[in-house]
């Protein structure tokens, strides 16, 4: 089980904590460090802050640097991010410091030879001679694993080049991390895990099988979509005021879902895209607050505004299109654009999606093949993606 600790018993043991709490570097503005709690990542012996920043959204380098003066040493992207440009951003932020914080990355690569390629662009990206966590990305069935991928992280872990192999995956987490469990090959699991998820998805279990097992865990799109952050003024949303004052009534959901996912002890790290210093504030503080019976109000009001739009990845339409739509990714990349604001982001990845898919219209179907039986609107989300995205 971990041992979470805060900052002043952290310091207290002698171990690492990033540089700029030391009193010989500048503080950027940001939220204060006292509250950033600490553990061991798993049997990696990593020490990581309890929030993580994910570095998909980011594109301010000041958010970063302020995030470590906050405390959070944990830093997460993937090669396919913002085109590289996420590690080499991480890269050039973290000069100097790479002792002090704990990077991660991932390849979207099928073939072990092209993983190792992948790997040396990511080094190189990040001007850094190894990576601490190296995950195959979007893994979510076990024929997305291949055996050569596995290969390719022994061999990096041989040559120094990377310290742990982790997996990610979105979907059918109940299916993939037992089977993750007895390949053994794996010590850190990143997965999709929110208060959105039904009972059935048995996440609590699934999790804390791994972590049990030694597996390190941490979460991603804990926010749900993050539906509430949509701000006054998205450029998305400006000819939709009133969709726009409905997801606005919901201010501190996104700070509950937080500490809803930080609940759960089993869960080492959780990291959330942060774009602004306001985000990264809330954040910091919802990593030492407990969850509260006015934080389940707030998420269950959050839920039924969700409901039709967010896909709670449980799997259970995977192969339900007789178009061969992947419903599920589809969802969770139109929800970059309209939950999170990342238009861009969602477009690049909608463009990664093969081309027959891009090309099928849900407006061509007089019924949708696929029912969603925790109540996602799946044609009308999906024409949008197909409207807005393709
Ligand atoms: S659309 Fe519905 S059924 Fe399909 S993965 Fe999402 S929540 Fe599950
Ligand atoms: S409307 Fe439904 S069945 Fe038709 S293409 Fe879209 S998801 Fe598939």
């Amino acid at each position: 089980m971990p041992n979470w600790s805060s900052r002043r018993a952290f310091l207290a043991s002698g171990l690492a904590l990033p540089v700029a709490a030391s009193a010989n570097q500048t503080r950027l503005a940001g939220p204060p460090p006292e509250s950033m709690v600490y553990g061991t990542l798993g049997k990696t012996g990593l020490k990581v802050s309890r929030l993580g920043f994910g570095g998909n959204v980011a594109s301010d380098p000041s958010v970063l640097a302020a995030a470590f003066d906050a405390g959070i040493n944990f830093f997460d992207t993937a090669r396919i991010y913002n085109n590289g440009n996420s590690e080499r951003m991480l890269g050039a932020v973290f000069a100097g410091k790479r002792k002090d914080v704990v990077l991660a990355t991932k390849t979207t690569a099928k073939t072990k030879d092209q993983a190792l390629l992948d790997l040396d662009a990511s080094l190189k990206a990040f001007g850094t001679d190894y990576i601490d966590i190296w995950h195959l990305h979007g893994r979510n069935a076990p024929a997305d694993v291949a055996d050569g991928l596995f290969e390719a992280q022994r061999t990096a872990k041989q040559q120094g080049k990377i310290r742990f192999a982790g997996v990610s995956m979105h979907f059918t987490m109940k299916d993939m991390i037992p089977y993750l469990m007895k390949l053994g090959q794996t010590d850190i699991i990143l997965c999709a895990y929110n208060f959105s998820m039904p009972p059935d998805m048995e996440m609590e279990n699934t999790i804390a099988a791994a972590r049990q097992a030694g597996i390190g865990i941490v979460a991603m799109k804990t926010m749900a979509g993050g539906f509430a952050r949509i701000q006054l003024g998205d450029r998305l949303y400006t000819d939709n005021p009133k969709a726009l004052t409905d997801k606005l009534k919901h201010p501190g959901a996104m700070v509950s879902a937080m500490k809803w996912a930080f609940r759960n002890k089993n869960v080492d790290n959780a990291i959330v895209g942060i774009t602004d210093r306001d985000q990264l504030g809330e954040n910091v503080a919802a990593v030492a607050q407990p969850f509260t019976d006015g934080d389940r109000q707030l998420l269950a009001a959050q839920m039924d505004f969700i409901r039709p739009l967010y896909c709670r990845m449980c799997g259970a339409c995977a192969g339900a299109c007789p178009r061969g739509l992947p419903v599920a990714d589809m969802l969770r990349i139109l929800s970059y654009a309209d939950g999170y604001g990342q238009f861009s982001m969602a477009r690049d990845r909608f463009l990664e999606l093969p081309e027959p898919v891009r090309q099928v219209r849900c407006s061509d179907c007089a019924d949708c093949a696929v029912h969603c039986p925790n109540g996602v609107r799946v044609p009308d989300r999906l024409r949008k993606a197909q409207a807005w995205l393709s």
